[in-house]
């Protein structure tokens, strides 16, 4: 098994499979995007979309590589 394997399994295991916020279907590992936000007064609230979802819903001057244009690297 090489290291790229195992970084990959690695954070699989971190990343449990969720439902895009932006489109509601779930989201495989390679597309997962996990955004933490602060709410203020000690809330956390985690939302979990495709990459190419937020892409699409963000401003064209925010730079932003989505997983899925990552992964033939
Ligand atoms: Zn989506």
């Amino acid at each position: 098994m090489n290291l790229k394997k195992m970084k990959q399994m690695f954070s699989e295991s971190l990343h449990p499979k969720g439902q895009c916020c932006f489109c509601g279907e779930t989201i495989d590992n390679k597309s997962l995007v996990v955004m933490n936000l602060d709410l203020g007064d000690d809330q956390f609230q985690s939302l979990y979309s495709h990459g190419l979802c937020l892409k699409e819903k963000l401003h064209s001057s925010v730079p932003f590589l989505a997983p899925e244009e990552l992964a033939g690297e």
